[in-house]
């Protein structure tokens, strides 16, 4: 066997919640051959898989039983036909280059997207979104190693099932599937997308600065500040960006919800369903900036759980189970985790 496989190793730097995590087996693939070996010893040894990116979306328990896999491979090939440039993209390779190696290119699509942290093999799992723009919007297919069978399947778009934050990766084919490459595809021609209304008054603030088109690359400066204003770096303190989804309510219950607050923001998705901001709901529990020990909800944004040092999983999620609870019991709404718990106390 050529793969390294470490027993009993920390987590500790693989999630950017810093939680103090064990994985009773850990090895990091680079390649197919890797990671067809990974799989033979963890079946070898009857253990259960469990795939990390950048862990920016997790939250870890003290122990994940089995074999921890990293998925590393690298490499970004691109075919342009008339308008439509074609990406397929290596698992492994971080999301926000990509992003910034789309726009050095001039190729248009993911502007909106900059600055999410984590690999591009995460990105379908939760349909990355962001200021009015989800993955979905460029996406075409993917291949994915089936962990039972070890066979390369190759997913359209409609087979992944994509909806806000969701995917099949996240619900039916959960933890069946690892993501190897995706295909997306970008355009040559600009067509920014600067409806979401922070974005567009950001840009409005902008212009009466400077003047000039709205280019992609000035809706990307735009949302990078916006980010870096009012998401806490997780390498300064640990998060994984919003812990909670914003609930989806159908027209009817929402319309009773604006009744009781007119000003909470609430946008369409589908003129038969919306989405309400979880961060306005846990402010208006009085939680924005509220501490526990030592997790909290950010002073910056409230719908960011943040671990301000040495805080244990179960602290981490007692705590977001009363805010949940907080939540409940003022608007009758149930929040639900944007993270994927994994591992056991
Ligand atoms: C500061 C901050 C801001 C954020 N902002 C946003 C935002 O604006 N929009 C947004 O959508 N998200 C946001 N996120 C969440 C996060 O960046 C994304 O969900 C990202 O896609 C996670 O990537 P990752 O590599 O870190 O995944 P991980 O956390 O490692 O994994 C996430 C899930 O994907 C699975 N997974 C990972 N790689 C693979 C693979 N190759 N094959 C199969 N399964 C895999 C894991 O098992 C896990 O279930 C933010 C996070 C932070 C810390």
């Amino acid at each position: 066997m050529t793969l390294k496989i470490s027993y009993n190793r920390s987590l500790m730097r693989n999630n950017t919640l810093a939680l103090q995590s064990t994985a009773e087996y850990f090895c990091e693939v680079k390649n197919t051959t890797d990671l067809r070996e990974a799989l033979t010893f963890a079946r070898s040894k009857n253990l259960a898989i469990t795939v990390l990116g950048a862990g920016s979306n997790v939250v870890l328990k003290s122990n994940l039983f089995g074999l921890v896999v990293i998925i590393n491979f690298k490499g970004i090939r691109h075919s342009i036909d008339g308008n439509d440039v074609v990406l397929s993209v290596a698992a492994g390779e971080n999301w926000s280059s990509l992003v910034k190696y789309a726009l050095r290119n001039n190729w248009y699509g993911i502007e909106n997207l900059v600055q999410i942290p984590g690999s591009v093999g995460a990105a379908p799992i939760q349909n990355i979104g962001a200021y009015g723009v989800e993955l979905s919007d460029v996406f075409v297919s993917l291949d994915a190693m089936d962990i039972r069978t070890g066979e390369i399947n190759s997913l359209s778009h409609e087979l992944c099932g994509f909806g806000y934050r969701d995917s099949i990766f996240k619900r039916k084919r959960k933890k069946k599937y690892i993501i190897l490459e995706i295909k997306i595809k970008l355009s040559l021609t600009a067509n920014v997308q600067c409806d979401y209304p922070l974005l567009s008054e950001a840009l409005k603030m902008d212009s009466q600065k400077s003047t000039g088109l709205i280019t992609p690359h000035r809706v990307a400066r735009t949302i990078s500040d916006i980010r870096r204003r009012k998401l806490p770096d997780p390498s300064i303190i640990a998060n994984v960006g919003s812990f909670f989804k914003n609930p989806v309510l159908k027209s009817d219950s929402v319309s009773r919800f604006l009744e009781c607050y007119p000003l909470a923001p609430v946008f369409e998705i589908n003129g038969a369903e919306y989405k309400v901001a979880a961060g306005w709901l846990i402010e208006k529990c009085g939680l924005k900036g509220f501490r526990s020990g030592n997790v909290g909800m950010s002073s910056e944004q409230a719908l960011v759980l943040v671990n301000y040092g040495n805080a244990s999983s179960r602290e981490l999620l007692q705590f977001s189970e009363s805010v949940r609870q907080q939540v409940l019991s003022v608007f009758g709404i149930s929040l639900e985790l944007e993270p994927t718990v994994y591992g056991s106390f």
